[in-house]
């Protein structure tokens, strides 16, 4: 049953499939956002991931098409496939994971420790990003179900810092992500490694990576709406609103494309899964 249901979960789009027990959960988050809160009596957590830019947007030189040309929904067609399969073929409840915030930054369950408690993969240095051991950056989505499934095993070897990472840290007390972006120089990140080549301390500024990455849409819709309504000047008012940064915004909301993610620096320079992003 486990193995039919990742089979169909691959070949509806999850580039990998992970499962995790539902009360895994429970010493790592409140009550309120583990998955018996989501679906009473749930059993089991599915987790599909896979690529967001392809290979091609990781090598534009104009950074900005990658905000708008992602793939980065196959997964939830993979979660939503995988719950129809649940439902029909074994008469089990399973309902997707809400993984888009209700309150604050906060969804109703988290997909970074979804992926990490099916074995997808471990935290990172950049931005907590949960890197895969294959892939490096993958989307996730989420299913919870009443079905009793096998569960995966978290992984055993942390994928950050990579090889190369321990050894460019050792010379230079940095590593790629944590140059890109350093937090002494305005930038989200910051951390070190102790002797073992293990993630020691990490430390990084949500508040200020949102509002670099997360340019267009919600927040930055919210705030021209502000500034629109409260405009004195009709002539200001009206360029205003047929201005780019509005329009963004817009397009952000409508095709929910660029609200993903826009900026992509600290994984831009990640070792891990960097072959899959060179194609010829
Ligand atoms: S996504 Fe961009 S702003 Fe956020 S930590 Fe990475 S490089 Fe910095
Ligand atoms: S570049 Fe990638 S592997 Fe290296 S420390 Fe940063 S997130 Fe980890």
């Amino acid at each position: 049953m486990t193995d039919e249901i990742k089979a169909v979960g691959h070949k509806a789009g999850g580039l990998v499939i992970g499962i995790a027990a539902a009360d895994a959960f429970n010493e790592f988050v409140p009550e309120g956002h583990r998955p018996g809160d989501l679906l009473p009596g749930a059993k089991s957590v599915v987790v599909a991931g896979n690529l967001g830019p392809t290979a091609g947007a990781w090598r534009c030189p104009d950074h900005r098409v990658m905000e708008i040309t992602g793939y980065d929904f196959r997964e939830n067609v993979a979660i939503h496939v995988m719950c129809d399969t649940i439902e029909q073929r074994y008469g089990h409840q399973a309902i997707q994971a809400g993984s888009l915030p209700t309150g604050g930054h906060q969804p109703p369950m988290s997909m970074m420790l979804a992926a990490v408690l099916s074995g997808l993969g471990t935290r990172s240095l950049a931005a907590n990003i949960i890197l895969n051991p294959e892939y490096g950056l993958l989307y996730y989505a989420a299913l919870v179900t009443t079905l009793d499934l096998e569960p995966d095993h978290v992984l055993e070897d942390d994928v950050c810092p990579s090889r190369h990472c321990i050894q460019m840290y050792r010379k230079l007390g940095t590593t790629p992500c944590l140059a890109s972006c350093p937090k002494d120089e305005g930038g989200c990140l910051e951390g070190s490694l102790d002797e073992d080549g293990r993630i020691s301390y990490s430390y990084y500024d949500r508040e200020r990576c949102t509002s670099r990455s997360m340019n267009f849409g919600i927040g930055s819709l919210q705030k021209s709406l502000v500034q629109i309504t409260t405009e004195p000047d009709q002539d200001r008012r009206r360029s205003m609103i047929y201005s780019d940064f509005f329009t963004q915004s817009l397009s952000a909301l409508c095709s929910y494309k660029e609200s993903v993610a826009q900026c992509f620096e600290c994984m831009r320079v990640c070792p891990v899964g960097m072959e899959h992003r060179r194609l010829k």
